[in-house]
């Protein structure tokens, strides 16, 4: 069994609902990766588990390293709601790996009120060699502005997924240096 990680006390419905939903991103991954989409997708949703926005990474489609899986959704979810600041919506995102270093500050910018992840950073790494970048106390700085983060959700499914991904062949994009 593995050992979920929160910055509050472990609520187990908010658990619940996130390892539903994760577990139903995964089984959408590799659809999306065949279109050409990088190995991650996120979802944000309401308090009454409304989907308000969904995306994939699309770096490599779309020739622009801003467009990670959380980027992409948080940007869909204010056009949809037609604002730059989320938090009167109370809304939640759920990615299947623990943000990199330029989500966090996008989650933080865009007024979201939780963070649901599934697979952590350094297994992201061991597995893909994707570089996720420092990210020095995250969870508790998340803390101090009010946003809840649980993480290591269904990530066994997670690890899988970016296996796939690397095993069949697909690119790991990283700046040259
Ligand atoms: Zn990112």
């Amino acid at each position: 069994m593995y050992q979920v990680i929160s910055n509050e006390k472990i609520n187990s419905i908010k658990l619940e609902n996130a390892r539903k939903i994760i577990l139903d991103l995964q089984s959408q991954m590799q659809y999306y990766i065949s279109k050409g989409h990088g190995p991650f997708l996120a979802a944000i949703y309401d308090e009454h588990f409304n989907l308000i926005a969904k995306a994939p990474n699309s770096v490599l489609r779309e020739n622009c390293s801003n467009n990670h899986a959380e980027m992409n959704t948080i940007k869909l979810a204010e056009e949809k709601l037609g604002t730059n600041d989320l938090a009167p919506y109370n809304l939640s995102i759920y990615v299947t790996a623990e943000p990199c270093i330029m989500c966090l500050g996008a989650i933080m910018w865009s007024g979201i009120r939780s963070v649901y992840y599934g697979v952590p950073s350094s297994t992201v790494e061991k597995i893909t060699g994707f570089d996720e970048g420092f990210k020095p106390n995250w969870l508790e700085e998340f803390k101090k502005r009010g946003i809840t983060v649980y993480g290591n959700i269904e990530p066994i499914e997670g690890e899988k997924q970016l296996a796939l991904y690397v095993e069949n062949g697909n690119k790991v994009y990283k700046p040259s240096r």
